[in-house]
């Protein structure tokens, strides 16, 4: 097809994702482009008459390693000729084996046990269903409520709205959804003057023990994004608050969920976000780029006594939970390949490298008089712009693909999150774009 044709096609067909359909329509007072994609390599994205763009997102957090990579093609490919889907329950496979263990041996052995998804908010309720059945097998069944942060982002199915803190996303669904209690966030742009961002960490943690001292006969588990929230606008704290958050828990027996869906797989520098902080959760949601942005998969990890606590005769204390795509063999295939590349080429260093490298294409925009808070964590880097114009946000958007990126800002917080396979030249280009997206889109 041409790209007309795709465009006038999927327009016609196609109900996209997150996205007001009217506001694709040329008449519109801030029209958005649709841009037909038809192939991909390495970091950049082709439309049919060879236009491209630099995936400055990773499509949406998902992808490490570039698009077509060649060894995770091959992994799935290979699998492809030996079996492509098997039932899970009574059935098992080695790349769902493989990748349980892989993972397992990546948590210390700590969270030892895999259970399979094939997307983020279902890693989400699952944590949360395991979390409150945990309980009721052990006699506490009146903790069946849950703690999230504000702002924060787990999905958007209505149990994954429970805990989804982001108005836009959950205001209209309020009636179905049954809220999870909110606490505050340990956001570091809320310093005050004189405060360091572990000082807000210490703060939010305050107000989370607080909050426990209160109710943590009816608390399950606090749900958190361990270092940065990315939907709330990659909201950034320190990581003293996921050590006092871990404390805390321990002592009011409310589980911690890390969900590490966007952070986790060496986003924020280290493999498992979490890390940083020298702590473990209880249980622990990785998707998105576990599969290196290739095919839907999720998983929950957890520990020997949430698995134990449902380990007896009786079927109904057993976790009854199903998809049907639960453990694809393609989706392990190239989430193993994913891990492969981590081991062989020492992605997390050169990771380092890269992400200085980002900080230095993006230093020039942090003098700009409208812009606020430049952070960055591993290879996430963002700023907020100063700007009441409503429309700032796809005014960025378009100039951004015309200057040949794509960067999609959330609300007025632009970001560069890219696959690791970005080389310094196209670091530089995303630095350029970004700067120029800015200026067109502060002139009126
Ligand atoms: C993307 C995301 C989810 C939801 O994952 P989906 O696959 O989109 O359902 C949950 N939590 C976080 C932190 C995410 O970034």
């Amino acid at each position: 097809m041409t790209n007309d044709e795709l465009l006038r096609r999927s327009l016609a067909a196609v109900w996209h994702p997150c996205t007001q359909m009217k506001q694709h329509e040329a008449a519109s007072p801030s029209p958005l482009p649709m841009v037909p994609v038809v192939r991909g390599e390495g970091a950049w994205l082709y439309d049919a008459d060879g236009r491209r763009y630099l995936d400055g997102i990773s499509s949406w957090w998902v992808n490490l390693f570039g698009h077509c990579n060649p060894r995770i093609n091959a992994a799935i490919a290979d699998q492809l000729g030996r079996l492509e889907h098997v039932i899970l329950a009574g059935f098992t496979h080695e790349p769902v084996v493989r990748l349980s263990e892989r993972l397992a041996a990546l948590t210390g052995n700590a969270l030892g046990h895999c259970f399979y998804a094939s997307d983020g908010a279902s890693a989400t309720e699952i944590a949360l269903k395991m979390s409150f059945h945990y309980w009721r097998n052990t006699g506490r069944p009146q903790k069946s409520e849950f703690a999230a942060l504000a702002g924060g982002y787990h999905g958007e199915t209505v149990g994954a709205l429970a805990v989804t803190d982001v108005a836009l996303f959950r205001d209209a669904y309020a009636p179905l959804i049954r809220a999870a209690h909110v606490v505050p966030s340990p956001d570091a742009r809320q310093a005050e003057a004189g405060e360091t961002a572990t000082d807000v960490a210490r703060r939010a943690a305050a107000a989370l023990e607080t909050f426990l001292a209160e109710n943590h006969e009816r608390i399950a588990a606090l749900i958190v994004e361990p270092l940065v929230q990315g939907a709330a606008g990659m909201a950034m704290h320190d990581p003293e608050y996921l050590r006092l958050a871990r404390a805390l828990c321990d002592r009011y027996a409310v589980h911690l969920i890390c969900d590490e869906i966007a952070v986790g797989c060496g986003r924020t520098g280290t493999f498992f976000a979490h890390a940083q902080a020298g702590i473990r959760p209880d249980f622990l949601c990785l998707s998105k780029g576990i599969s290196g942005g290739y095919l839907p998969l999720s998983v929950v990890l957890t520990t020997d006594a949430v698995y134990a606590a449902f380990y007896d005769d009786a079927t109904a204390r057993g976790f009854l939970h199903s998809h049907s795509y639960t453990g694809n063999a393609l989706a392990c295939r190239a989430a193993l390949a994913t891990l492969d590349i981590f081991a062989s080429d020492d992605v997390l260093a050169a990771n380092r490298d890269k992400a200085q490298k980002i900080a230095a294409a993006l230093a020039p925009l942090a003098a700009l008089p409208e812009v606020r808070h430049p952070r960055q964590r591993g290879m996430i880097a963002a700023f907020d712009v100063a700007t009441d114009d409503p429309a700032f946000p796809h005014r960025f958007y378009r100039a951004a693909l015309d200057a040949g990126a794509l960067l999609r800002p959330i609300g007025n917080t632009v970001y560069l999150m890219p696959p690791y396979v970005v080389d310094d030249e196209e670091i530089a280009l995303l630095g350029r774009a970004a700067a120029a997206a800015l200026a067109a889109a502060l002139t009126r």
